[in-house]
């Protein structure tokens, strides 16, 4: 075949147009495997990390998992020392001075900082998100049993939320500020959004009940996904306030949607079982949905009585446990 023959032209004009249709199929398959790859990476990451609100309330599943890598992670002891120096840095530093500071001015209690003698032997029921259609079935089961225990509630203006509110104080349980909208990415937004957010809560608590409401418990834990740019800021600015908060060390797992009833009653058991000698706060939901809680308290109440431990309700002058950050 000569060079400039037709037929080397056909020959070539055939090549460049098999090229042209095996280049960009090569790179379209090259492409597509490397989109699947991060595809997979990516879906990874979110069911790690909820990325959104809508996620963050439509899958507390995600949520639990944060809490529980953030509780793994943060080691959950006693940091007294450290809450009170921080306490001082807030109320002594120009740097914690801090536009609001002036916000809210109610948003105060007259706390002396003394913490009662630990009961080694004490278990701390927590109860968040309520009230809901289940706090009524947990109220009735500590009234049974005659066990007092904590409640961080979530802003509800029904006449039925407020009775359940009232009720709690006037069976000796204790009431703490959980949050208004429980929407994480808003109240850790910033201090002024966290204080908005908080603020409504502890007014409808103690319009409600006549109690002002000295503890809260962090939406998330102390040390979240969502606050860490401004936690320190935060607590600060808490603490001067004269609340306490209070994270948890043993946790019941009951805000997975899957989980079994006798999965939560073994991770309690086995959670309390594991802070021997000393005190066990633990996290459990009475939030909508949680109908769990109602079918594993007396479980959980009789095993730990059959264990020697104590449960009692927290207040300002248990040393708190809080997360390390
Ligand atoms: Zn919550």
């Amino acid at each position: 075949m000569n060079i400039g023959s037709v037929q080397f032209f056909k020959r070539v004009i055939l090549c460049c147009l098999a090229l042209m249709i095996i280049i960009p199929t090569g790179l379209a398959i090259a492409l597509g495997i490397e989109n699947h790859k991060l595809s997979e990476e990516l879906a990874l990451l979110k069911g790690k990390i909820p990325q959104t609100e809508t996620e963050e309330t439509k899958d507390p599943e995600a949520v639990s998992s944060i809490i529980s890598v953030v509780s793994e992670t943060s080691r959950a002891e006693t940091k007294l020392n450290r809450i009170l120096a921080l306490r001082e840095k807030a109320a002594g530093s120009p740097a914690y001075s801090l536009d609001y500071q002036d916000l809210y001015p109610d948003l105060y209690i007259d706390h002396d900082w003394v913490f009662d003698k630990e009961v080694s032997n004490a278990v701390y029921l927590t109860f968040d998100d309520g009230p809901s259609e289940v706090t009524s079935n947990v109220l009735d089961m500590l009234r049974l049993y005659g066990i007092k225990a904590t409640f961080f509630v979530v802003y509800d203006d029904s006449t039925e939320a407020a009775d359940l509110l009232r009720r709690m104080v006037a069976e000796g349980h204790t009431i703490g500020v959980h949050s208004t909208t429980h929407q994480y990415r808003q109240i850790y937004g910033s201090v002024e959004s966290f204080l908005t957010d908080f603020e409504k809560t502890a007014v409808w608590i103690e319009e409600e009940t006549g109690v002002k409401p000295e503890i809260f418990r962090f939406p998330g834990g102390s040390v979240n996904t969502y606050n860490l740019p401004i936690s320190e800021m935060l607590i600060a600015e808490m603490l001067r306030r004269g609340y306490l908060y209070f994270d948890w060390n043993v946790s019941s797992g009951d805000a997975a949607g899957s989980i079994r009833s006798n999965e939560i009653v073994s991770n309690v058991i086995s959670g309390v079982a594991h802070r021997e000698g000393e005190k066990a706060i633990v996290l459990m939901h009475d939030g909508p949905g949680k109908e769990t809680v109602k079918n594993v308290l007396p479980h959980i109440i009789e095993s730990l009585e059959a264990s020697g431990r104590e449960m009692l309700p927290l207040d300002n002058r248990v040393e708190p446990i809080c997360f390390d950050y």
